[in-house]
C-alpha cells in the first residue's frame, strides 16, 4: 500500500489569515474547490442559497463550498468569509493497488482497482453478477453499476432496488463499504438473508458516483478529491427541484447527472439510498419542501430500524440528530439534490445516508464502520420484499401501465406507477388503504388493501375497458336529460355498496371526466356540467368498490 499525504507550506500559507485571499485564489486556479466559513445570519442574503453547499451550521458559523463563480459572488455581495482547511488536502490516503490489497477492507482501492473489482465481481459470480453502465464523467472515468440478483442475465418481475455512493467525491466511506458490500453478497449467497435478498430482488449498487472528484488528484490517490465534479458543480444540487425547477443551482444539468438520471429513470428503482459522509445520521425526504411526504410514517419506520439496527452493535455510532435520523429539511434546506429528485420525480423512496462522522475516515476504521452496518444495509433491501406488490392486466391478461393513488393521503406526487410489464410497488405502515387504479381507456378501479409490517401484499387488479359496454351491473340508476346540452343529472338508487365515481369516456374510450363522489351526495341526485364537452357520443360510467356501469350518453 502507498501513503500519500499532502502538507504543504501552502496550506500553512492558508490557514493564516493575513495571506488568506491570495491562497485562496491561488487554490480556486488550482483544485477549483476552497471551503470557507460565513456568518450562518448571511446565508439568506446569497441568491439560490438552498442550491449552495452548505454544511450544517455549527452556531452562528457555517461552513460552505466554493467554485469560483460562488466566490465571486460572495465578493459582489461584500459577505466576510475566512478560509478553512480542506480536509482532503491533509488527508494520509491509504491506497490499495491491487485487488489483492483489498482483502482486509482497510484500504480505498485506487482508480484501476477500483475498475478491476468492479469486473473480478463479475467474472467470477457471471450467475448473480453483471457489470452495467450508467455513463462516463467530464474527464472520461466510468460510471458503474453491478447488477445483483439470480438469473441475473434477465429482467426479472422483482423490486429493483439501489445503492449508490459518493456523488461527493470526497465523501468515501461509502464507495468501500459499497464494494465490500457487494462482495458480501456474492460470497454468502447460498443461504439465509442473502438468498431470499439476491433471488427476489435486483439490486444495483454504484461504489463510486464522482470518480473525477474522488480522484481530482490523480487516479493512484483520494488525497485531494474534491466534493464537487471535474466541472467544479455539487452534483446533489444539480437536479431537478420541485420546488425550484430543473436547475436550481443555475448550472447544465452534468454529464454524472443526466447519466444518472436516465439510468434510475430505465430501472425505476422503488427503493434507494444514497450515501455521504460527514455526519451519522439518516436523512429522509423531502429536503426542499417543509410539508412531509405522504409516507412520513414509512420513512420514520424503516430509517429508525436501520439506526436501532446500528445501536445493537454500537449506541454512540449513528446518534446525531433524532438519535441517527432526520427529516431532511428540519436539519437544512437542500435544492438540486438527487433525493427528492429520485422521489418526487421518479415515485422512488430515497434516503441519504451520512455514514461517517468526517468525510475521509482513516482507512482503518473502515471495518469498524462495515461491522456497524452491513446488518442494516440488509434489512433496508428486505423491506423492499415488503409492502404491497401489485399487478395491473386487462382482462385478457396484458399488462398495463397505470398510475396508482391513495386518496386521502397521497400529495407531493408521493403516488407510484407500474412498470412497462404491469407491476408495481408501494411501501407503507401498516393500515389499510384504498388504491384508486387508473389506466387510459379503462375504468377506473378502486381497491381497498390491508398493510402489514415485514409481510408483503400482493395484489392483482383486472381493468375494464367502458367501450361498447351498455348494460348496467349495480343496483338503479338513471342519467337525464339524454340527449343532453348543458347539465346532466344522474339519480341513482344503491343498496348494497355507496357510488364513489363517476366517469365519462368518448367513443374511442379516451377518458374525458372523472369525479370522485363525496360521502354526502352517494344517495342523492348528482348533477354535472357537461357543456365543455364536444356534440357526440359518450359512456357513462359509474363504480362502486365492487362493479361498474355504464350509460350510452348523447351530447347535443
Ligand atoms: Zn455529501
Amino acid at each position: 500500500m502507498r501513503i500519500f499525504v499532502l502538507s504543504t507550506a501552502l496550506l500553512t500559507l492558508l490557514l493564516n489569515p493575513l495571506f488568506a485571499q491570495q491562497p485562496l485564489q491561488l487554490l480556486l486556479e488550482q483544485r477549483g474547490e476552497v471551503v470557507v466559513s460565513m456568518d450562518a445570519a448571511n446565508i439568506l442574503n446569497i441568491p439560490n442559497h438552498y442550491a449552495w453547499s452548505f454544511e450544517p451550521a455549527v452556531g452562528d458559523k457555517v461552513k460552505v463550498y466554493l467554485n469560483k463563480k460562488q466566490y465571486q459572488v460572495l465578493l459582489d455581495l461584500n459577505i466576510p468569509f475566512v478560509p478553512e482547511a480542506i480536509p482532503s488536502m491533509a488527508f494520509e490516503a491509504v491506497m490499495a493497488a491491487s485487488v489483492l490489497e483489498m482483502k482486509s477492507w482497510d484500504a480505498y482501492p485506487d482508480y484501476d482497482t477500483y475498475l478491476a473489482m468492479m469486473q473480478q465481481f463479475a467474472l467470477d459470480y457471471p450467475g448473480l453478477c453483471k457489470l452495467d453502465t450508467i455513463g462516463e464523467t467530464v474527464e472520461g472515468r466510468h460510471l458503474l453499476a453491478l447488477k445483483i440478483s439470480d438469473n441475473v442475465q434477465t429482467d426479472e418481475q422483482e423490486p429493483e432496488v439501489f445503492y449508490t455512493s459518493s456523488m461527493h467525491g470526497d465523501e468515501l466511506t461509502g464507495y468501500v463499504l459499497m464494494l465490500r458490500f457487494a462482495d458480501y453478497l456474492l460470497t454468502n449467497y447460498p443461504v439465509g438473508t442473502v438468498k431470499n435478498l439476491v433471488d427476489n430482488l435486483e439490486i444495483y449498487i454504484n461504489p463510486l458516483a464522482n470518480p473525477d472528484g474522488t480522484f481530482a488528484s490523480g487516479n493512484s490517490t483520494v488525497n485531494g478529491a474534491t466534493r464537487s465534479n471535474a466541472n467544479y458543480v455539487d452534483l446533489n444540487r444539480n437536479f431537478p427541484d420541485p420546488k425550484h425547477g430543473e436547475h436550481p443551482d443555475g448550472e447544465e444539468w452534468q454529464p454524472e447527472t443526466v447519466g444518472m438520471m436516465s439510468f434510475m429513470d430505465k430501472h425505476h428503482f422503488v427503493m434507494s439510498m444514497n450515501f455521504h459522509g460527514g455526519a451519522e445520521v439518516l436523512n429522509y425526504p423531502w429536503d426542499t419542501f417543509s410539508a412531509r411526504h405522504a409516507d412520513n410514517n414509512w420513512f420514520i419506520w424503516v430509517c429508525r430500524e436501520y439506526a436501532d439496527t446500528v445501536h445493537t452493535v454500537s449506541t454512540s455510532y449513528m446518534s446525531d440528530l433524532e438519535n441517527g435520523i432526520t427529516n431532511g429539511y428540519d436539519w437544512y434546506e437542500v435544492a438540486g439534490g438527487r433525493q427528492d429528485y429520485v422521489t418526487y420525480y421518479l415515485h422512488g423512496r430515497e434516503i441519504t445516508n451520512e455514514i461517517s462522522a468526517v468525510k475521509l475516515i482513516d482507512a482503518s476504521q473502515l471495518p469498524a464502520h462495515w461491522d456497524y452496518n452491513y446488518r442494516s444495509l440488509l434489512n433496508y433491501l428486505k423491506q423492499a420484499t415488503y409492502g404491497i406488490h401489485g399487478l395491473v392486466t386487462d382482462t385478457a391478461g396484458n399488462a398495463l401501465e397505470a398510475k396508482i393513488f391513495i386518496a386521502g393521503h397521497d400529495k407531493d406526487s408521493s403516488h407510484v406507477r407500474t412498470d412497462a410489464d404491469g407491476v408495481f410497488y408501494r411501501y407503507l405502515k401498516a393500515g389499510d388503504y384504498t388504491l384508486t387504479i387508473e389506466a387510459d381507456s379503462f375504468v377506473t378501479q378502486n381497491v381497498t388493501v390491508r398493510v402489514k409490517d415485514y409481510q408483503q401484499s400482493i395484489l392483482q387488479v383486472e381493468m375494464q375497458k367502458p367501450v361498447g359496454v351498455t348494460e348496467f351491473k349495480i343496483g338503479n340508476w338513471n342519467i337525464y336529460p339524454n340527449p343532453v346540452s348543458e347539465v346532466m343529472t344522474i339519480q341513482w338508487q344503491l343498496s348494497a355498496s355507496d357510488l364513489n365515481q363517476v366517469v365519462i369516456y368518448d367513443q374511442v374510450g379516451k377518458l374525458v371526466l372523472s369525479l370522485r363522489v363525496e360521502q354526502e351526495n352517494y344517495r342523492k341526485l348528482f348533477t354535472l356540467d357537461v357543456s365543455g364537452l364536444s356534440p357526440g357520443i359518450y359512456f357513462v360510467g359509474v363504480n362502486n368498490s365492487i362493479d361498474v356501469g355504464f350509460k350510452k350518453l348523447i351530447v347535443q
